[in-house]
């Protein structure tokens, strides 16, 4: 069975500071070649999917932990397929995905992490946020008539607001953290260029014609734009309790690969085990066995 240097693989891609971050340093084909065969990566996927379904068990036996994964991504990156295979292998009642449509009014009229709190992950379980609370530094960002939508008071709404929201962001994440949830943030980094092949790909395959947005397309005029945002977002609220992983995508085999891995570092890394019994419970285990053992 190959086994994954995940340590060196994750660091490539790992952002635990803003300081000197610059996203186009960060590639979106790499595939760290010296690091994997792709003839193993099946077999590494499986071992990863497989390892992650092990460590869910003991996250929701201990029922103190929880882990929060969330997928932030250009249009037609691969943040569904990569779900889709990160989790195959795991419990469905261990897990919970929330994909973030654009607010509708009861949304509107909270502040923009209501809607977020409701859905962060019970302990032991995990949380999967295909798209989250950066849309409100992203999408937002590059569409100020969305801002408008929100009703705010004209004297909060002004010049710092972005600069307020990251912090808010990152102090949400830093209150997440110290209350047991793991944050993870992952960031599938695809190019225009294949962005574009896989778009016209779903309108020359009548198959997968449903996916196709005709909104994608105009989306890509504020390519530049949104990139920076990305920017900007990962500089303020990438923390070594929060972090981001800036993953190359334009190969989705390889971005799964280093999301499951991610995955399985941090939860390996609490060190999860079943509960202590106390000895009281251990006591009524054996009465209950004696019990069992009359029964006909
Ligand atoms: P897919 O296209 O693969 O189905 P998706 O995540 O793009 O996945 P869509 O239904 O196409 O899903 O898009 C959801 C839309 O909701 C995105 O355009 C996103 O930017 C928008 N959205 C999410 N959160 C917010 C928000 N807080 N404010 C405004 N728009 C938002
Ligand atoms: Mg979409």
């Amino acid at each position: 069975m190959p086994s994954l240097p995940a340590k060196k693989l994750l660091d490539r891609y790992r952002v635990t500071s803003g300081a000197k971050f610059r996203l186009r340093r960060f590639s979106t084909d790499d595939v760290a070649p010296k690091l994997i065969n792709p003839a193993e990566a099946d077999a590494l996927m499986a071992a990863g999917v497989a390892r992650l379904s092990e460590l869910q068990a003991l996250l929701a036996a201990q029922h103190s932990w929880s882990l929060l994964a969330v997928f932030q991504a250009m249009d037609a990156a691969g943040k569904d397929g990569t779900i889709k295979h990160v989790m195959s292998g795991v419990n469905p009642q261990g897990v919970e995905v929330t994909s973030f449509k654009a607010p509708g009014p009861e949304e509107l009229d909270h502040g923009f992490l209501w809607r977020v709190m409701r859905r962060m992950p019970d302990r032991g379980r995990i949380g999967i946020f295909n798209r989250s609370h950066y849309e409100e530094v992203l999408v937002v960002r590059v569409h100020p008539e969305l801002l408008v939508r929100q009703n705010l008071p004209p004297s909060l709404n002004h010049k710092d607001i972005w600069k307020h929201r990251l912090a808010d962001i990152a102090g949400f994440e830093r209150y997440t953290a110290r209350q047991g949830t793991v944050v993870l943030k992952f960031f599938l980094h695809v190019s225009r260029e294949e962005q574009k092949r896989r778009l016209l790909d779903r309108l020359d395959h009548p198959g997968k014609n449903w996916k196709f947005n005709a909104g994608d397309v105009a989306e890509r005029h504020h390519w530049d734009t949104y990139m920076d945002a990305y920017e900007e977002a990962i500089i303020a609220t990438a923390t070594p309790r929060a972090p981001w992983f800036v993953i190359p995508a334009d190969h989705k085999w390889f971005a799964r690969l280093v999301v499951v891995a991610a995955m399985v570092e941090a939860l390996e890394a609490l060190d999860l085990r079943p509960p202590k019994l106390a000895e009281s419970t251990r006591a009524d285990l054996a009465a209950a066995r004696i019990e069992l053992m009359k029964d006909e």
